[in-house]
């Protein structure tokens, strides 16, 4: 037989067809595919509210035309919910569409599981339905399940031995080899160097869920306290499920999104609960969320026990690009940001561009800022790409988005590796944009401008000398304002006040003696330092960004 067209899951509610579909088609190379979610998106209703609003033979109708159309494409591992075999059509249409693969667990299994997770239940089952409820149900559903062309008995299987059934059977099923083993290799975008080891930077697409498996494969068996904040909750939660599927005991710390979470104050709350909890120094920290969780998460990991294990699952675009590389951790104290501090390398970054959908879409824009930025100092090809590629990379669709994170950053990884604590002024060169962009942060009390924002201010400030220092072609310049401006960053701001501007960048703390050492462009791609950029020449620029 040849390789089918596609793969359906099918099984009662809490046999894992989620998990295991993302990690089979990960293995494969696949498409994954959750019908739920599909019904969900093409009716903007939730599955609970279309049960509740239309009714159940309307949500069956919505399932089967859903169903069908998943079938035009090929390739793609769909998880179907746990009545699509009811129907003797949908089962017909499977058949006709690839192999369907049922998992099955013991009622008492599935009513674990399900009291795990209670905030995802069907509404064919409401919290507080018994066990006699379950099974009555799936015995009547029991006849249709069995029709599949395959069975897996998951109760004693974790997520990873359940795909390696799976791979296996597809296997003997078609007389093919498929991939028996994760391979992690084709997700690596960089290594970083340092002094202490170094470590992966994973970039791919559907590779949260297998983040137990890593932890595994690097011989880390102990309890992980997964740090998250609000907005990134649905992934910690996922990373959490992930990790115990894995055999990983998970614990979860929800903080309140923000800035103002990353504090002292909440330093003591997270010592006191990991405290709690008995971590140990072997066990691991495993921070989900974006700059600020990894921050604070990192300075709690290099603290906790004088250095506990610690992991970073960025969910931000600038956590991606930046903020989760290079090993800089802490918090911020009523006087100013970042003011206290470690340099602490995590065991590896794992970076999963799917995360970013949900970011809200001024995040992701301020986040692509840090991707423009690294093209405009380093590498002028990634540069281009923001010009040709911009409908693809500002959708997230397709590879580029992916290719561009993993070169983005690869060439952050590349400078922190050779300037691993900023001694060499290596480093420095990131900063381009900063001077001015941390002085727009500073003078609006950081509530006006996401930092990405500002820094797209501050690098078309930069910009401005670098031309009027006679680096940048005036050219340069321009392509670097249309690229900014086509990813909807704003490239001015009309009410700036250039002597306020002024005081706070001599208050910055990159001023070296007095003197403010500036990050210009020679041309897009190559980037250099100086310290003799004349006050005049700067207030200039300055006054341009008002207009
Ligand atoms: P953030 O961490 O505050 O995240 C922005 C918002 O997005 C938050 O509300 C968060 O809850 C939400 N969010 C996160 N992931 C999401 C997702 N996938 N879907 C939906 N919402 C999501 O902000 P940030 O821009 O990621 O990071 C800013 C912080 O990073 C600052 O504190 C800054 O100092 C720090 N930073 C650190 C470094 C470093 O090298 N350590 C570098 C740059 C910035």
């Amino acid at each position: 037989m040849q390789s089918p067209r596609n793969i359906f899951l099918t099984g009662f509610m809490g046999t894992g067809k989620t998990s295991v579909g993302r990690h089979v088609a990960r293995r494969l190379g696949w498409r994954f595919v959750d019908l739920d979610e599909v019904i969900t998106c093409s009716i903007g209703k939730s599955i609970g509210d279309i049960f509740e609003d239309e009714g159940e033979p309307e949500f069956r109708r919505l399932e089967h035309n859903n169903l069908l159309r998943i079938c035009d494409e090929e390739r793609q591992v769909v998880s179907t919910g746990g009545g699509v075999p009811i129907d003797s059509t949908n089962r017909e249409v499977m058949r006709n569409n690839g192999i369907v693969f049922c998992l099955e667990a013991l009622p008492e299994t599935i009513i674990n599981r399900i009291e795990n997770k209670a905030e995802n239940v069907r509404p064919m089952f409401n919290k507080g339905d018994s066990g006699e409820g379950i099974e009555a149900l799936k015995a009547r559903r029991q006849f249709a399940y069995s029709q599949a062309d395959w069975t897996v008995h998951t109760d004693r299987f974790t997520v990873e031995e359940t795909t390696d059934e799976i791979i296996r059977g597809l296997g003997l099923l078609t007389n093919q080899t498929y991939p028996t083993k994760l391979q992690t290799s084709h997700d690596l975008a960089a290594t970083v160097q340092t002094s202490n080891g170094d470590y992966p930077i994973w970039v791919g697409r559907g590779i949260l869920d297998e983040i137990g498996e890593r932890l595994r494969k690097l011989k880390v068996s102990g309890t992980s306290y997964v740090i998250t904040d609000e907005g990134a909750q649905k992934h910690g939660r996922r990373v959490q499920a992930a990790l115990e599927s894995s055999g990983l005991p998970a614990h979860i710390f929800i903080l309140g999104s923000g800035e103002k979470s990353k504090s002292l104050e909440m330093v003591r709350h997270v010592y006191q609960w990991l405290a709690e909890r008995k971590a140990e120094r072997a066990h691991v920290v495993v921070a989900v969320g974006g700059g600020v969780v990894g921050d604070l998460a990192g300075f709690v990991a290099a603290t906790f026990l004088r250095g506990t294990r610690f992991v970073q699952v960025p969910t931000t675009m600038l956590a991606m690009m930046d903020a989760s590389i290079g090993g800089k951790t802490g918090v911020d104290l009523p006087l100013g940001k970042n003011l206290v501090g470690a340099f602490y390398q995590p065991t590896f970054v794992l970076s999963d561009v799917d995360v970013l959908q949900t970011l809200p879409r001024r995040e992701l824009l301020s986040g692509w800022a840090e991707a423009i930025k690294h093209g405009l100092i380093l590498d002028e090809n990634l540069f281009s790409d923001f010009e040709t590629g911009s409908e693809s990379l500002l959708s997230l669709s397709g590879n580029i988005p992916m290719e561009v994170i993993r070169r983005s950053v690869a060439i952050k990884a590349n400078v922190v590796s050779r300037d691993e604590r900023e001694t060499l002024g290596l480093r420095v060169l990131l900063n381009y944009g900063h001077s001015i962009g941390h002085a727009i942060e500073s003078t609006t009390g950081y509530t006006q401008f996401l930092h990405g924002e500002a820094v797209s201010i501050g690098m078309m400030g930069a910009g401005l000398i670098s031309h009027g220092m006679n680096l940048m072609s005036a050219n340069d310049v321009t392509r670097q304002q249309n690229v900014l401006k086509g990813f909807g960053l704003p490239i001015g701001w009309p009410e700036l006040d250039v002597d306020s501007l002024l005081e706070a960048m001599t208050m910055d703390k990159k001023t070296s003696g007095g003197t403010l050492r500036w990050v210009l462009l020679e041309k897009i791609g190559r980037a250099s330092t100086r310290s003799d950029v004349p006050i005049d020449l700067v207030r200039g620029a300055l006054d341009e960004l008002k207009n």
